[in-house]
């Protein structure tokens, strides 16, 4: 099968200890172990499917700003994607297809049922896994990452990862249509499992205000509208992704170099606050000051972006106002996925204008290259 593989030179950071698990099996973070990284076009053999697995025939997959973060690199040389990489990798974990074979065991898919599945392969079987941390499994392996992933024509998945997006084809009655938008569920799913899952939810009513409109950003405004939100602010320092911020749901968006994004809440809100901020823009340096200021009595902000940079909090805030943070990371278990699509097949949120792109997996070394300018919504690769 045709795939693109994604190589480089393994090479810690002086002074960087690994573990002889991480030496062996060249599994580390990204940005601190892997060198002048190298993206090209490959012949693979055609997966099988192993007891409890089927293979899925790509059909649509995003490209992640954690994709761009592999392409792009710091002074030294180094990728900047921090969390776990083991190279070489087939790439690509934003995907839907169609089932096209099934392994021993199979019992909730058939060939022909159309899957969006989850991205991070968390065990089942530790303690994590089973206390209701998914997310948080110390045995987490990532699709694209540390697993084959779907910039390529066939992947292998285990069954307990995928979610039917049958019903959603019918009510588009558009295949197309539905894989693409079967692509955006893990995205989606990621603000999903952060707001409703890892916080505390929110309540319809509520001010929310969302820092950065890429794809995880433009998820939480969609979501927020679809909880019932009173109003949404946004901000973002791209013009296109400030117009795909109104798009998806928001009241307001603005550019946080044009205006001062704590005093833009606070006078959204009457002077009341935000009681959920959303982080998806990974600059909580420049924003964390901003969202002190402007939380509202027992307000919460949840924490998607990344960051390796140590933020200024002024802890004082959080106790005089009751107010918390949260930190998530991923979309795996807790009914993300299946949620989230049923929001897609009865039209519950808008998040068609997101896919800003649409390219051929043939032209995938140029829509790597566009994912760098940081303008488009998500760029989807068709198959
Ligand atoms: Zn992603
Ligand atoms: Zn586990």
């Amino acid at each position: 099968m045709k795939a693109i593989l994604l190589e480089a030179d393994w090479s810690p950071r002086p002074g960087l200890s690994l573990s002889p698990t991480q030496e062996a099996e060249r599994k580390a973070t990204g940005s601190q172990v892997w060198r002048h990284p190298r993206f090209s076009s490959t012949q693979l053999a055609d997966p099988s499917p192993g007891h409890g697995q089927v293979v899925v025939r790509v059909r649509a997959c995003g490209v992640c700003g954690s994709d761009t973060h592999c392409l792009e690199t710091d002074p030294q040389g180094y990728i900047l994607f921090s969390g776990p990489v083991s190279l070489p990798v087939v790439p690509g974990h934003e995907y839907a297809g169609e089932v096209v074979a099934l392994g021993p065991g199979v019992r909730s898919l058939q060939v022909g049922d159309l899957v969006a599945a989850e991205g991070m392969l968390n065990c089942g079987v530790c303690e994590a896994c089973r206390s209701g941390h998914p997310n948080q499994c110390p045995h987490l392996e990532m699709v694209g990452f540390s697993a084959p992933g779907a910039y390529a024509e066939y992947i292998v998945v285990d069954e307990r990862f995928c979610w039917s997006l049958n019903a959603l084809a019918e009510r588009t009655g558009d295949a197309q249509a539905a894989l693409e938008l079967g692509a955006l569920v893990e995205p989606i799913s990621c603000p999903f499992n952060g707001i409703f899952v890892a916080g505390r939810g929110m309540r319809p009513g509520d001010h929310v205000v969302v820092y950065g409109a890429g794809p995880i950003g433009l998820g939480a405004i969609a979501l927020a509208r679809a909880a019932g939100a009173a109003t949404i602010t946004a901000f973002d320092v791209s013009p296109e992704r400030i117009e795909l911020a109104r798009l998806c749901g928001a009241d307001a968006a603005f550019d946080p170099r044009r205006v001062t994004p704590s005093e833009a809440v606070l006078e959204a809100t009457r002077g009341w606050g935000a009681d959920l901020q959303v982080e998806a823009a990974g600059a909580a340096v420049q924003t964390m000051p901003e969202i002190e200021r402007c939380f509202a009595p027992g307000g919460q902000m949840v924490y998607l972006g990344r960051t390796g940079e140590r933020a200024p909090v002024m802890l004082d805030a959080l106790v005089t106002g009751a107010a918390s943070i949260v930190g998530s990371r991923g979309h795996v278990g807790m009914g993300c996925f299946p949620q989230v699509i049923r929001l897609l097949e009865h039209a519950r949120i808008e998040v068609a204008p997101m896919i800003t792109s649409r390219r051929p997996f043939a032209d995938f070394h140029a829509a790597l290259e566009q994912s760098c300018a940081r303008t488009d919504g998500k760029i989807m690769l068709v198959y």
